[in-house]
């Protein structure tokens, strides 16, 4: 089946009980056993599952061709559970250009638990080889990445970490399973921050782990969902459930908005770079076409004039929102220099878009007055 149609239809079963086409939200925190524990329905208790998560999980797993799903309380959950899951002493090797949180993590985190990481271009598949260790066993990549767009040749990356006996995870939060299907190319697990596209609505929160393969590792992240307590509501699941029903039509709007809103910026005098795969000149243009049905709807963008100019620019925009995150209906700008902290690692003259569902000429007019 396409992934349109999956995505309408997969866990989407009516409910047996009544006819309900729209699933059903079990808030039940506990679920009955006989005296001797054994579980005549196969759920015990809502931090280890619910009905309604089961859903979401058989839909993420179909949708990204896995063989198992996980759902987490949020993407920081889902990725703290995997890299937690990994065997003491481990060195992980991430793309250089990566969400700030998960870069974060690993720098304050991996020292307590007795971990490395090095940080790597893995556009540069030369340095990815010869960043490996003897304990490398994980390489975290992000494409297309945070904030840069960079694109990464997920079958190249895997051969490299299948070569090394590491595995290759891949955070495809800006590509979503509509675009990109990383483990088909090789990729051992995805994970997705769902709070953006997946949601879709900007009013929910939610990560996933997608496994291929990989069974060991996968109960061990659940056990760490369980043990250290990310699990999501089930009020989150359903809404996140609801927003896998309109993703490929979102994503697809998304995707035609960006390209127009990249080419007017690409053609403006006072911008000095865009990033956007989809444009011919971008590095990664060539891969993302090989490896994405299409180009997705982030972008960022390099203001001319330094930081300054970027910030008033972004300060008079009307219709585009200055605030963090991405993936929702409404269109966002942030410059992410000024939200990444003490040490930040983004130019300071960079914006980034998160481009919505409006009509794009509206988009285009008021870039057009903020960039006059
Ligand atoms: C937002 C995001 C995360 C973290 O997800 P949360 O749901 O905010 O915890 C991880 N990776 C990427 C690429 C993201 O955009």
């Amino acid at each position: 089946m396409k992934l349109e149609t999956l995505a309408v239809h997969a866990g989407a079963e009516i409910d047996s009980e009544t006819g309900a086409l729209s699933p059903p939200i079990h808030l039940s925190t506990t679920f009955e056993h006989t005296p001797d524990g054994s579980l005549p329905h196969g759920l015990v208790y809502q931090r280890d599952n619910n009905p309604t998560q089961q859903r979401l999980e058989r839909a993420l797993a179909a949708l990204d061709g896995g063989d198992r799903a996980l759902f987490y309380s949020t993407g920081m959950a889902a990725a703290a559970a995997l890299l937690q899951s990994l065997p003491n002493g481990s060195h992980v090797l991430m793309q250089d250009d990566l969400y700030h949180g998960v870069r974060a993590l690993a720098e304050q985190y991996f020292p307590r638990w007795g971990m490395r990481v090095t940080m790597v271009d893995m556009t540069d598949l030369a340095a990815v080889s010869a960043a490996i260790t003897s304990d490398t066993c994980c390489l975290w990549t992000e494409t297309p990445s945070n904030p840069l767009l960079k694109i990464v040749d997920i079958a190249q990356v895997a051969k490299i970490a299948h070569d090394a006996s590491a595995i290759l995870v891949v955070d495809a939060t800006f590509a979503t399973p509509i675009l990109l299907q990383p483990l088909s190319l090789g990729a051992d697990v995805v994970m997705h921050s769902s709070t953006k596209y997946m949601g879709g609505h900007s009013d929910v929160m939610g990560g996933a782990l997608i496994f291929h393969g990989q069974a060991e590792l996968a109960q061990a992240c659940f056990n760490a969902r369980l043990l250290i307590g990310h699990s999501a509501s089930p009020f989150a699941v359903w809404l996140t459930l609801r927003g896998l029903r309109s993703l490929s039509a979102r994503i697809e709007r998304h995707c035609r908005n960006a390209r127009i809103v990249a080419e007017f910026l690409a053609a403006h005098p006072n911008v000095e770079i865009v990033h956007y795969p989809g444009l011919a000149n971008h590095p990664g243009h060539d891969i993302a076409k090989k490896q994405m049905a299409d180009f997705g709807g982030m972008l960022s963008v390099q203001i001319r004039g330094g930081r300054d100019a970027t910030l008033a620019a972004a300060g008079r925009l009307k219709l585009f929102i200055n605030a963090t995150s991405l993936g929702g209906c409404e269109s966002l700008i942030e410059h992410r220099a000024s939200v990444e902290g003490a040490h930040p690692v983004s130019p300071q003259n960079l914006l980034r878009i998160s481009v919505g569902l409006e009509h794009a000429d509206d988009l285009i007019a008021d870039l057009a007055q903020a960039l006059a």
